[in-house]
């Protein structure tokens, strides 16, 4: 199985020529979409860059698909990073809004003419956005997710800077003991985190009793 983040052309290329393999491809399909402009850059002879974590599953499949690919991760390396002329610049779909805006600035700061596609998962900065709405109206907030997800973990980072208490919990196993002190939780869940889980979180911080009442 080829999971959301797809998998390096040259894994592809092995399954699907192999006798009695079944091949389920979960591929997101925002992902898979720049696996095609990776191909189509490479193809037109295009200096492919793609703005994120170069040891990223995601970021080696796109890469996988191009002849050659540079990685920017850091505005340092924004700054430093020499370029052709001809260049498709994309993200990684959880590259994160703050790093991939500042690299951006950098990049047509110092390329004028360059080219630079936001390719941001649009469920992750649904999510982003909503939690700027929820963080007013509550006093602390649980992000449900797991921990080795990207995006769960840059959710996480946008939960702290709101100034609450703020959580990432991977079930209602893992609820802190100080969230009785809360009157009004708010609750927000990473892109790949299953509803069942968040509604059990959901079920759990009911059930909690508050103290502060
Ligand atoms: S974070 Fe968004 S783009 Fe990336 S795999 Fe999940 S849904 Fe797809």
């Amino acid at each position: 199985m080829f999971r959301s983040h797809g998998a390096e052309r040259r894994t592809v290329e092995r399954f699907s020529a192999a006798q009695q393999v079944d091949i389920v491809d979960g591929t997101c399909p925002q992902v898979a979409r720049l696996h095609g402009m990776a191909e189509r850059a490479s193809d037109a002879g295009e200096q492919l860059v793609v703005v994120g974590d170069r040891d990223h599953p995601e970021v080696r499949g796109i890469v996988s698909r191009a002849s050659e690919a540079i990685v920017i991760s850091s505005t340092a390396e924004a700054r430093s990073v020499i370029l052709p002329e001809k260049c498709c610049v994309i993200a990684q779909t959880t590259c994160g809004r703050d790093r991939f805006d500042s690299i951006r600035r950098i990049l047509t700061d110092r390329y004028p003419g360059i080219e630079v596609t936001d390719t941001l998962c649009r469920e992750v900065e649904a999510r982003r956005l909503a939690l700027r709405d929820l963080a007013p109206c509550v006093d602390a907030i649980l992000v449900v997710g797991d921990r080795s997800s990207s995006n769960c973990r840059r959710l996480f980072v946008e939960a702290r800077k709101t100034g609450l208490p703020s959580w990432l919990v991977e079930g209602p196993e893992e609820l802190p003991d100080e969230i009785e002190r809360f009157v009004t939780v708010g609750i927000t869940a990473g892109a790949s985190t299953p509803p069942e889980v968040i509604d059990a979180v959901e079920s759990a911080v009911r059930g909690v009793e508050n103290r502060s009442r």
